[in-house]
């Protein structure tokens, strides 16, 4: 047995401050821990001290594993100083602070302190995958490192151990960023009548942008997709017509929206003057709430938590974009202790007795998935 709250304090003394991650040491820590208890591990690197773990217990063929994932990576510190050092993990009035406590060190420690709790049982029945990841916060890096490397085994289940206070969501947006670009005609700024001006045209697309109607692509839990502009450049020089000019788009999608459809629109909401390229993408992840695994954890939650659990969707978006696909399409759930509020905050903590419940559901999440 171990403490989720002491292994909580381990894995935030660990600085997994990405960029640069260096996620290895405490990948190492984590996977010491699970082979004492029985586990398989492997580490597939991705260089510069950057492991992802993958551990696994039972599987006897019956059905496939159940998941657990987390990331051991996290961001930065920001700029407003800290009143509590970031990296000592100290406890004080049922909370643990640290960077990572809520995001997701706290979350992390819960399934691996489950697992190893139940590990001596888990040998002929379908067994547990644990999926433990670096550089998340860059963009699921290292998800989609071990999908490339088809590394990863199939799945019957996914948990996703990001913050959400123990409530349980059933899916999250998806991104699509953008970068479009405006071309002009340039001229001498005195005569501005003898060019085309790449800016306006990039700034009308702005506005235009800001305004698009979503509403067609509404989806009854995650609501409407939303952009955001994030960055407008152009011109080169303040007395020219500036004959370029490129607009950085955000888009958070939802299930059904296609993405080569919905640049067509952009297109013609910003009247043919952009030209839009993709740069990056990650999928929605949804599973319909009446699936009956899903209706049985939201069952064990709130028993523990001794709420209604209401299921909801994330606005961000986890490794699940990455890993869901890549372990079979399982039906999947992001559900954890941290608080979504304190996600990248000055000050983070997590609650105590939030990683103590935690760790009671994925403990009898795993015990119904293995009858146990
Ligand atoms: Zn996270």
């Amino acid at each position: 047995m171990i403490s989720p709250i002491e292994l909580t304090q381990e894995l935030i003394r660990f600085d997994t401050i990405n960029p640069p991650g260096n996620e290895t040491p405490c990948a190492r820590h984590l996977g010491r821990i699970l082979e004492a208890a029985g586990f398989e591990t492997r580490f597939f690197d991705m260089g510069e001290s950057r492991e992802n773990l993958i551990a696994h217990i039972g599987g006897d063929g019956s059905k496939l594993p159940i998941c657990f994932t987390g990331h051991t990576d996290v961001v930065p510190l920001g700029t407003a100083p800290w009143s509590v050092p970031p990296f000592a993990a100290e406890i004080a009035d049922g909370k643990i602070y640290g960077r990572g406590s809520t995001d997701m060190k706290g979350g992390v420690a819960a399934f691996v302190a489950a697992a190893v709790k139940l590990a001596p049982r888990l040998a002929g029945t379908p067994g547990i995958v644990l999926v433990i990841t670096a550089a998340e916060e860059s963009g699921c890096e290292g998800a989609n490192f071990l999908v490339r490397e088809g590394v990863l085994p199939k799945a019957g289940a996914m948990v996703v151990a990001e913050p959400t206070s123990n409530q349980l969501l059933a899916g999250h947006k998806g991104v699509c960023w953008l970068e479009g670009t405006a071309k002009g005609v340039t001229a001498h700024g005195s005569m501005p009548e003898k060019g085309v001006n790449a800016v306006y045209k990039a700034a009308r697309a702005a506005l235009s942008l800001e305004a698009f109607d979503f509403s067609a692509d509404e989806h009854s839990v995650l609501g409407r997709p939303t952009i955001n502009v994030g960055w407008l450049r152009g011109g080169l020089n303040i007395n020219s017509v500036p004959d370029e000019a490129r607009l950085g788009v955000d888009v958070r999608i939802v299930p059904g929206v296609n993405r080569e459809h919905l640049v067509k629109r952009f297109v013609e909401a910003t009247g043919g003057d952009i030209s839009f390229e993709m740069i990056a993408t990650s999928n929605a992840v949804w599973t319909d709430p009446s699936d009956p695994w899903i209706e049985e954890v939201a069952a064990i939650a709130q028993s523990i938590m001794g709420s209604a659990q209401a299921i909801g969707g994330a606005s961000y978006f986890t490794d699940a974009a990455a890993l869901k696909p890549g372990m079979g399409n399982p039906p999947t759930i992001i559900l954890g202790p941290g608080e979504p509020s304190l996600a990248h905050q000055t000050d983070e903590f997590c609650f105590i007795r939030r990683i103590e419940e935690a760790e009671a559901i994925f403990s009898d999440t795993i015990a119904r998935w293995c009858k146990l």
